[in-house]
């Protein structure tokens, strides 16, 4: 809903796009807002500054592109996608061997 409103505002905006980070807004629905543009537009995202919903920070950022308390941001073969933290490390399940 926060970042749907998004795409009327960013009618005419050209360049890169810089999402913000909005009160309220989830990493969930960050995803689902990347995973609903249109090509032309998710192309103009600037993926590697998205926002980031809290948590503690990620050390091994490298395929990660946001996250929250539990989850982070991947991008998937057809789609983005989000996937558990390691409970133990906190760091993406892919980057520890817990
Ligand atoms: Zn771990």
């Amino acid at each position: 809903m926060f970042y749907q409103n998004l795409i009327s505002e960013l009618t005419g905006v050209t360049g890169t796009i810089k999402l913000p980070l909005i009160f309220g807004a989830s990493l969930e629905e960050c995803c689902d807002y990347l995973n609903g543009l249109d090509d032309e537009t998710s192309q103009r995202i600037d993926l590697t500054s998205l926002p980031t919903f809290g948590g503690s920070d990620i050390e091994n950022t490298s395929e990660v592109f946001s996250w929250d308390e539990n989850r982070v941001l991947v991008q998937g073969e057809q789609s983005w996608e989000l996937q558990r933290r390691c409970s133990e490390c906190g760091e993406a399940m892919f980057h520890c061997d817990h």
